[in-house]
């Protein structure tokens, strides 16, 4: 029989009840089967057509379905495939029961919040527990609690332990304790307000982590616990750290697996995660400069504003830190600004080590990639092209190396004659935006002795995919017998999924269609940012020498 564990926030958003959750997941995953529900108040179905700018980045995942960044989260920390079905937002929930109206399903009734919505939240939850067969379900209910959008995902959990039991479903409320400037004294008040506001919905929490700066004194502890109804044991610091990764083990620190194997009944998963928390704590010391490698990457792209739109390119970059002990000091480097001011490339990328020219859509800052790359490619810097960084570095190529000067992307711009990147077939008919694109998991066939088969160690990989464009087939012979490697196809060997020029040529110059840094970990880092900072770390290594 599964069981529940549902996260609810108080107090005030970003938290971190997606990092609180994987990281539980990580703790319990060495012996249990988890999954994770994430739960969105608003109305859009998924948030596939959000502006990274407002939502952070748009994960997708094996099965195509474009979700919340939380979902990098979850399958970075606890080494699981997330479903669609795994995120829930109210217009998914909406959608599907204003469908079962018109067909009818509720002939003769009137169609409700509760039980109908309520109902149908239920319903998702025990459908994902039966088929993943899961020991646990974890569920984040997202916002914070008092938000009008997400009452009734909290009256669905409320439901929920009363249909499997209070054995069986725990609730976790993560909250905050400040320190204000002046007073130098933990406060626990906005946590009683926080937890009596979930008490009047009728949620009692079993635990509450508190986010803090510092360890919750023994004092604090004994007043949350008397004030919101809990052990005192079960009141922990969710403790500012300075990598995310070191999460799972400062709650492992404060028994709180056993707390909730203890509450569940469920035995105790006996092995940590050594191998975790070591590459964890190398990701913080070599960021402490206690190791002497430090080189500049420079994420180079138009959404540079909100750090979050570019999470997992970011994330994967930590990964390789750790596992090369070098420390990756990540540049945002907008591209418009570059394409408005082009003689400041030199000031802007010119102490960078290593270059990334990420997805993205769109006119805006695109010159001002192609500029990028051509410096990069001229000045034999480290480049990695993801997606659109795939198809800007095809786009600089024919013009610059293939005499195609006035090449272009339809994306850019409609009717451009020498159009090399061009709108996949597929899409030709396509309308409506949402989830419509060439979304998910594909097979890529790798070129024998390539450097992208050699980092994969593989003649094929397997990476998600987010894109309308392609490369125009009819280019791909003067691409060639210019000098480009097409290093891998689609399976069906029409589509060209990497590129890279030979290394005598230049040091490392690569990029993918597809998304890599989705499926990096970090005990497992993508191959393609490996060699990318494997590569800036060996140049500048070797320019020490000369
Ligand atoms: N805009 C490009 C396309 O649709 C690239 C997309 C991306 O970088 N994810 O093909």
């Amino acid at each position: 029989m599964t069981k529940f564990i549902v996260v609810t926030g108080g107090v005030i958003s970003g938290l971190g009840k997606g990092i609180l959750i994987a990281s539980i997941g990580k703790l319990l995953s060495s012996k249990y089967k988890c999954a994770a529900v994430k739960c969105d108040g608003y109305l859009n179905v998924d948030p596939g057509t959000m502006n990274p700018v407002e939502h952070g980045e748009v994960f997708v995942l094996d099965d195509g379905t474009e979700c919340d960044m939380d979902f990098g989260h979850y399958e970075r920390f606890m080494s699981v495939s997330a479903k669609g079905d795994w995120n829930l937002t109210m217009g998914k929930i909406y959608k599907s029961i204003l469908e079962k109206e018109r067909k009818g399903d509720y002939l003769g009734k009137t169609v409700q919040l509760i039980p109908h919505v309520t109902d149908e939240i239920k319903s998702r939850f025990y459908k994902i527990a039966d088929q993943e067969k899961c020991d646990v379900l974890l569920i984040e209910i997202g916002g914070t609690v008092g938000d009008m959008e997400n009452m009734l995902y909290l009256e669905a959990v409320r439901q929920l332990a009363g249909e499997k039991g209070r054995d069986n479903v725990m609730f976790v409320h993560l909250s905050y304790v400040p320190i204000p400037k002046g007073v130098n004294e933990q406060k626990s008040k906005p946590t009683q307000l926080s937890v009596k506001t979930l008490n009047e919905i009728g949620i009692w929490p079993d635990v509450i982590a508190a986010r803090c700066e510092d360890y919750l004194t023994e004092k604090i502890k004994k007043k949350i616990a008397l004030f919101c109804n809990v052990d005192e044991n079960c009141v922990f610091t969710a403790i500012d750290v300075p990598s995310v990764y070191l999460i799972p083990g400062e709650l492992d620190k404060q028994g709180v697996r056993e707390i909730i194997s203890k509450k569940l009944g469920l035995e105790l998963p006996l092995d940590g995660i050594p191998n975790w928390n070591k590459l964890a704590k190398k990701m913080v010391e070599v960021k402490n400069c206690k190791v002497n490698n430090k080189i500049n990457i420079g994420i180079c792209g138009k959404y540079t504003s909100l750090g979050d739109s570019y999470a997992s390119v970011v994330e994967a970059l930590h990964h390789c830190s750790a596992n090369l002990d070098v420390e990756v000091c990540i540049k945002m480097i907008d591209t418009e600004s570059i394409e408005k001011n082009p003689n400041t490339i030199q000031n802007e990328i010119s102490n960078l080590n290593g270059i990334i020219v990420p997805g993205g859509f769109g006119n805006r800052g695109w010159e001002g990639k192609i500029e990028v790359i051509k410096y990069a490619r001229e000045n034999k810097v480290p480049f990695l092209g993801i997606c659109l960084g795939l198809q800007s570095a095809v786009v600089e190529y024919a013009r610059n190396k293939c005499n195609l000067i006035d090449a272009n992307s339809t994306e850019m711009n409609p009717s451009t004659k020498n159009n090399v990147i061009i709108l996949m077939d597929a899409q030709k008919k396509i309308v409506d935006k949402g989830g419509t694109m060439r979304l998910g998991s594909y097979e890529a066939k790798l070129k024998e002795g390539s450097i992208v088969s050699e980092l994969y160690s593989s003649n094929f990989s397997f990476e998600r995919h987010r894109h309308r464009f392609e490369v125009n087939p009819n280019i791909h012979e003067i691409l060639i017998k210019n000098g480009l490697v097409l290093s891998g196809l689609s399976e069906n060997g029409l589509l060209v999924e990497y590129i890279e020029l030979p290394k005598i040529i230049h040091p490392y110059f690569v990029a993918t269609q597809s998304h890599p840094e989705l499926k990096s970990k970090l005990e497992e880092p993508a191959p393609l940012f490996f060699g990318l900072v494997k590569s800036a770390k060996e140049l500048k290594e070797l320019k020490k020498f000369i």
